[in-house]
């Protein structure tokens, strides 16, 4: 069985199509579910890239009414969050504002002002070393992952996007993350998004697929997609590295439950 439980809406401003366009491209990918996973919104307009605070109503409104189109198609409702230490309450918040079937912890800010993944700061790569960068960003997700907010764990090595990467063996940055996660019983994210992205790599690697299954850590295989085409984005290519790394079960969401189904 496979399903894409990370893809977007227009609502967050950089991405495209309406929620029923990635229905039809899901069904076509002979998916058996979808779910959607907007960014959050922040208590005040934070960046350029989320609902707005008063758009989480929308969101969920929006979602319902794609499902009653799409009466015999699972379409789970899902948030991306922002994990930011100090906004553990909002997430709270956001999670009784709604009848979710998960919530994703995604770590984009390093420090309050620098959100990693976007292109508009790519010079401050070059403005510090970057093994700093990278303890800040796994410092950051293994409090998110210890702060027990969140059903999956969106794409863990977001921060290789641009190709910045310290040298060798980088499990020295992820062995703690990882050991936090098994610990918590989280599921974690093998995401297709990076294959898109200046990296054209897997989020996460091979060698860190390979330490999280060691752990029993499951994992859950999405797409990010920002648009409809992007649904089910290289999926043989994730579902090939987990089958290869030992995985043989992903997981299924519904109701902030995790089933475990087989891989296909
Ligand atoms: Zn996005
Ligand atoms: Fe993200
Ligand atoms: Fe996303
Ligand atoms: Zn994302």
């Amino acid at each position: 069985m496979r399903t894409d439980y990370h893809t977007h809406t227009p609502l967050c401003g950089h991405a495209v199509g309406a929620p029923r366009d990635y229905i039809l491209a899901a069904q076509k990918a002979e998916l058996e579910e979808i779910g959607f996973s907007d960014h959050n919104p922040m208590p005040t307009q934070f960046d350029d890239w989320r609902m707005a605070p008063d758009d989480l109503p929308h969101y969920v409104e929006m979602i319902e009414q794609a499902r009653l189109e799409f009466p015999h198609y699972p379409i789970r409702l899902g948030l991306e969050c922002d994990f930011i230490p100090g906004y553990e309450e909002h997430v709270r918040n956001l999670a009784a504002a709604a009848d979710w079937d998960y919530l994703i912890g995604a770590v984009h800010y390093v420090t309050p002002d620098w959100d990693i993944d976007n292109p508009k700061h790519l010079k401050r790569w070059t403005e510090q070393p970057v093994e700093e960068v990278w303890t800040a960003y796994f410092n950051a997700y293994t409090k998110m992952v210890e702060s027990c907010l969140f059903d999956f764990l969106a794409h863990p090595d977001l921060v290789k996007k641009f190709g910045y990467r310290p040298e060798g063996d980088l499990s020295r940055f992820y062995h703690e993350m990882l050991d936090a996660t098994a610990e918590a019983g989280i599921t974690l994210e093998v995401s297709t998004a990076g294959l898109r992205k200046e990296v054209r790599e897997i989020y996460p690697s091979r060698d860190f697929l390979v330490a999280a299954h060691a752990r029993h850590i499951p994992i859950v295989i999405n797409s990010d997609a920002h648009s409809p085409k992007e649904v089910a984005y290289e999926f043989d290519l994730a579902y090939t590295l987990a089958r290869e790394v030992g995985y043989t079960e992903v997981m299924r969401f519904e109701k902030r439950k995790a089933f475990p189904v087989e891989i296909v």
